[in-house]
């Protein structure tokens, strides 16, 4: 590495300690009694908004199989961390935290990696953010996923649009629905970017 890559930053000197990240994070996953997916499925399931808390979603968020997204499901409603409901005439199912759920996500690792994020001053977490969002819409791309973004990056959000309604103020055009201002910032499967 010569000086400069010093200075401005090194492909491999971000790539290799996000590498080793995501191991010592994936090692902490197996805490608990729980298993990385069955933590990225309760994880999926706090952010998701009402559109995507479905296990078809949830499916498609983890790249999965459906036979593994449903073992996954059953086990966390086994040790009784989600609950099931009927979503709509369709049969579809809509899938929830119970408390043990929630209680379990606050002692969940990349919950708790939040904090130590939080630590880091506002001029790096910026950066980092920005960086981070690149490159992950990069890799979201070339392997033609879904993005799981949030309202205020996509094209069907509407600010304000339904200023007034009891559940608004903000309006989804894709739904035709108004949104809360938590729901925002929930993630969505049919979440598409501004060009
Ligand atoms: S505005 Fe976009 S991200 Fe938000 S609910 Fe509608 S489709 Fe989903």
């Amino acid at each position: 590495m010569s000086s400069d890559d010093e200075e401005t930053g090194d492909g491999r000197m971000i790539a290799w300690p996000l590498e080793r990240l995501a191991r010592v994070m994936r090692a902490r996953e197996h805490e608990d009694g729980l298993n990385p997916a069955q933590r990225e499925a309760l994880r999926y399931v706090a952010r998701a908004n009402r559109f995507s808390n479905t296990p078809g979603a949830l499916t498609r968020y983890l790249g999965a199989t459906k036979g593994t997204i449903s073992q996954t499901v059953m086990a966390l409603e086994r040790k009784g961390l989600i609950a099931k409901a009927a979503r709509d005439a369709r049969k579809s199912v809509r899938l929830s935290l119970t408390d043990k759920g929630r209680e379990t996500l606050d002692n969940d690792p990349w919950v708790q990696f939040e904090a130590a994020v939080e630590e880091l001053g506002g001029k790096t977490r910026r950066r980092m953010q920005r960086g981070v969002e690149e490159l992950l819409a990069r890799e979201v791309k070339r392997g033609e996923l879904e993005s799981f973004g949030i309202c205020a990056s996509c094209r069907f959000f509407r600010e304000k649009g339904r200023d007034g309604d009891a559940a608004g103020p903000h309006l989804c055009m894709l739904f035709e629905d108004s949104l809360s201002n938590e729901e925002t910032g929930c993630i969505c499967i049919a979440h598409e970017a501004r060009a």
